[in-house]
């Protein structure tokens, strides 16, 4: 088995592609993992609150400042509970992106319900900013056939919570636009106290490295490097730093396709990768 002559095809003679995708959660997980409980400490919630406060203008000047344009992922909660945010996004330029009500895992709701809670999110953005986002990010990176049947007879365009492949593929008649664990920064930097995460927050001279070792192995191999941060974990003052050095290392290599998850969607949906690369989405078969 070999990759050769299987690589994706990008536009206008690049080798690959790059995303700058946000997820702002703030307090929508606190708020879906505390339901119908009562809570009294403030501690973890005002963590989470520094992203609307401090953390998404932090990254949302930093973008500015390379010019670039992100998508941006938004639980509907947090946009009623911060109306600020939807229109400091839309404002300059981001695509905006559903990302759960309450960042509710989609294997834990029924079919119903997840249905209800799409529209929910759209009725929100579209109050707020009069847009009708195309493009969903399951909250978790959790996926369900019958979710991805709805998104397309929502007519979203993109889903963009799958690691199937490191470039686009094509999933239930939607685009998936590729995520991966090595490119969020979840997983190197956020932690909570109280016994929640065991390890302490990775260095970020570290991380660099690594993030810059992905996205060069992915030029090598022709994928797409989705960077995901999180304004509440991100938006601290050393990762602002350290994504100010990453965004000004991948800026001098002039082979790559900065886009935003929409483009990276429409460009698939009409190139011939989207039939090379598509396949039907099959859970696992556990009856033995
Ligand atoms: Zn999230």
């Amino acid at each position: 088995m070999t990759n050769e002559g299987k690589r994706y095809r990008w536009p206008d003679g690049k080798t690959c592609a790059f995303l700058f995708s946000v997820d702002v959660d703030a307090e929508a997980p606190f708020l879906w993992d505390h339901r119908g409980k009562e809570t009294r400490g403030l501690s973890n919630l005002e963590a989470r609150r520094f992203g609307p406060r401090q953390g998404l203008g932090r990254i949302l000047d930093l973008l500015d400042e390379f010019a670039v344009l992100g998508s941006f992922y938004v639980p509907g909660v947090v946009a009623e509970i911060h109306p600020e945010i939807l229109p400091a996004v839309a404002s300059r330029g981001h695509e905006l992106g559903v990302h759960g009500y309450y960042h509710e895992r989609v294997d834990d709701l029924t079919e119903a319900e997840n249905r209800r809670i799409l529209d929910r999110c759209r009725a929100v953005f579209q109050e707020q900013v009069g847009v009708t986002p195309c493009g969903y990010r399951s909250p978790a990176w959790e996926v369900t056939a019958d979710l991805l049947t709805a998104l397309r007879e929502k007519n979203f365009l993109y889903d963009s919570s799958l690691m199937g492949f490191d470039h686009p593929y094509s999933l239930a008649g939607l685009t998936e636009i590729p995520v991966q664990w090595l490119l969020d920064d979840a997983v190197y930097f956020k932690f909570q106290g109280d016994g929640l995460d065991r390890w302490h927050p990775a260095d970020p001279q570290a991380v660099e490295a690594g993030w810059i070792e992905e996205f060069e192995g992915l030029r090598e191999f022709g994928g797409l490097c989705t960077l995901t941060v999180h304004p509440w974990i991100s938006g601290r003052a050393q990762r602002i730093r350290l994504l100010r050095r990453l965004l000004a290392f991948i800026r001098r290599q002039e082979d790559v396709w900065w886009a935003t998850a929409r483009e990276l969607s429409e460009y698939h949906g009409a190139s011939a990768n989207a039939t090379v690369y598509e396949i039907k989405p099959e859970p696992a078969n556990t009856n033995f």
